[in-house]
């Protein structure tokens, strides 16, 4: 039996496309061989790799100035990969610190350029975003860095900083294909894929053209945006089987869910059945501001550490796993990712209610 696993990631993948890697394992399309046994320079892989970029080209209304880029190495590798390829012009770059993934980027770029904290919610433990003054941002950078759904503390930007000239830089790593997005607001925008995309293992980049090629001398030839968008994501051998379940996962966005937008509503569905409940239980609580809430990942808490104890045991013990929250900041925590079904969220409501009424 399938369990609802609200793991912040790697996380549910969709049935149907879990279904259909099954089927096609021993034998992909005729070929004889599973996707993971073939060379990446052969034809029918080179369908798989080009099928993922077109769909997700297709999928997120992605303009032609712009690169995709399949890497390795996860979100926390961009975290260099960024200051190395971009500043490279003032050696500034700006940072909204909303979160411990967020620190780490800015920690990071830190060792190797000058990088401005322009606001930060550590005061409340990330439980906002804060409010952005333009007149604070660096005129000069090289780029301004947000994480656009901060995973561990969840919230999410609702709306996106003007930042001028300045290239925009999103991590979208926890809420990348949940909504639409205007990928032209963006420099660059990246996310690792085992969340909403696909199996971990699998890192991707949207770049707009006229930030690839800048990369410092030191810039090691695996971290230059500009190897890998001259060789189609094929300088090295790419993570193959990841790049095919993302194409499959892409494919069920399209297809099964009808895009973006809809996708959007049934996210703003399931995320609602789960916060109209917190609002109104006597026993649970929801730990952000209510404008700041991520649609992705949902903390709350008892209010008491022995009953939030319980409640992740007795869950697990249901077939609700993975509830428990980050180390960093206890009680429990739903990551509810889009191949989380409504049903889902109507079951573990139901759960909660049961919880709470037997623990008056
Ligand atoms: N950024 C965000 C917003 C994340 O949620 C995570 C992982 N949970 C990371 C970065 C780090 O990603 P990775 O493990 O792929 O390096």
């Amino acid at each position: 039996m399938r369990v609802y696993n609200f793991s912040a990631g790697p996380s549910m993948l969709p049935e149907s496309v879990l279904a259909k890697a099954a089927s096609e394992m021993l034998d992909y399309n005729g070929s004889g061989q599973s996707v993971m046994e073939m060379s990446h320079r052969s034809r029918v892989y080179e369908e798989i790799i080009n099928g993922c970029e077109s769909v997700l080209r297709e999928v997120l209304s992605i303009p032609d100035n712009y690169k995709v880029l399949f890497l390795q190495g996860g979100a926390s590798s961009q975290f260099s990969m960024i200051p190395l390829n971009l500043m490279n012009g003032s050696g500034k770059a700006d940072f909204v610190i909303s979160g411990m993934w967020a620190k780490k980027a800015y920690a990071e770029a830190s060792r190797y350029g000058s990088c401005k904290a322009v606001a930060s919610s550590a005061d409340k433990t990330f439980t906002y975003i804060p409010k952005l003054d333009p007149d604070t941002f660096t005129k000069d950078a090289d780029y301004f860095h947000i994480c656009h759904n901060n995973t561990i503390y969840g919230t999410r930007f609702t709306e996106l900083p003007d930042t001028g000239n300045v290239p925009l830089v999103a991590d979208m790593s926890s809420d990348i294909l949940s909504a639409p997005i205007d990928v032209s607001k963006f420099g660059l925008i990246y996310a690792g894929a085992q969340k909403n995309m696909g199996p971990a293992g699998l890192t991707v980049v949207i770049i707009r053209e006229d930030l690839i090629g800048h990369a410092r001398d030191i810039t090691p030839t695996m971290m230059d945006y500009k190897i890998h968008a001259e060789n189609g994501s094929m300088y090295n051998t790419p993570p193959c089987y990841s790049i095919y379940i993302c194409k499959l996962v892409l494919e069920w966005l399209r297809d099964e869910i009808g895009g973006l937008e809809k996708m959007k509503e049934l996210n703003e569905r399931k995320a609602g059945i789960l916060y109209s409940f917190l609002d109104s239980s006597s026993m649970f609580k929801g730990t952000v501001e209510k404008a700041d809430r991520s649609l992705m990942n949902i903390p709350f808490v008892t209010g008491n550490e022995e009953l939030d104890k319980k409640f992740c045991k007795q869950s697990e013990a249901a077939g609700f796993v993975n509830l428990k929250g980050h180390r960093s900041v206890g009680g429990m925590r739903a990551s509810i990712y889009n191949a989380m079904p409504e049903q889902g969220l109507k079951d573990l409501v139901a759960f909660m209610k049961k919880f709470e009424e037997e623990n008056k």
